[in-house]
């Protein structure tokens, strides 16, 4: 079995291919480890190889982790909520992770501006979009997206900085292509739309299995699983 350092470095070189192929800095591709299941060691073996952003898809499952990476002395690590998020458990994270992706309410939205209001400090955020109008999945559709964006950049506690989706399950990760030329499509009219190119600087797209096809389509952040651990259990 390849260690982690050993996939992130083939990771790594297949993330400055992509890059080469658009002419993209590899720079402006952020590698986020998506950490569910795994266990506080795998994380510190992640650290070890140079990791420092991790996204968790429950709570309690980030809460745990954080409190035990923290105890073993690694005070750089950004935490990221990537999975769907209810509004009873916004208080657990507000303040203290770098980046929501999961916006997808004015709810949400609203409750998240409590908090932060209530804490003193601006949550980065980002607006989760159900592009295939998946009913198993969450996400606000493309056509609520703007009245949503409109409404997160009236919250004075909330820092939009872009969009994240998750394609349909596949294979083959040409299939994803259009769903992240989608993504990008749509933070651009929200662009023409008069929201700050600020706002939309971020697209977090790209899993395990399409990621180098996320890249070429303008990915800022890859939300990576097995490839960097190995199957789940
Ligand atoms: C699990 C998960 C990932 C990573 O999935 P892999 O296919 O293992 O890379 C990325 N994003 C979200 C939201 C996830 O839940």
């Amino acid at each position: 079995m390849p260690t982690i350092a050993q996939r992130l470095r083939e990771v790594t070189q297949r993330l400055e291919a992509a890059c080469r192929r658009r002419g993209r800095d590899p720079r402006s591709v952020l590698i986020l480890a998506a950490t569910k299941t795994r266990s506080p060691e795998e994380l510190l073996a992640a650290l070890a190889a140079g990791i420092r952003h991790f996204g968790e898809n429950y709570v309690q499952e980030l809460l745990a982790k954080r409190e035990a990476i923290d105890k073993a002395g690694y005070t750089n690590v950004s935490w990221h909520m990537i999975g769907h998020l209810q509004r009873n458990k916004v208080k657990y994270l507000v303040p203290g992770v770098a980046l929501i992706h999961s916006l997808d309410s004015v709810a949400l939205a609203e409750e998240i501006e409590k908090r932060a209001a209530r804490a003193g400090v601006r949550q980065p955020v980002l607006l989760e979009v159900n592009l295939a109008a998946e009913a198993t999945k969450s996400g606000v559709s493309p056509q609520e997206l703007p009245g949503l964006a409109e409404r997160v950049l009236e919250l004075p506690h909330l820092d939009l900085q872009g969009l994240m989706a998750m394609p349909p399950y596949s294979e083959d990760p040409e299939d994803s292509r259009p769903h992240f030329r989608t993504l990008r499509a749509l933070a651009d009219s929200l662009r023409d739309r008069g929201i700050p190119t600020e706002n939309l600087r971020h697209l977090s797209m790209g899993m395990s299995g399409d990621y180098e096809v996320a890249i070429e389509e303008g990915a800022t952040i890859i939300r990576l699983g097995t490839v960097l651990f190995g199957p789940r259990g």
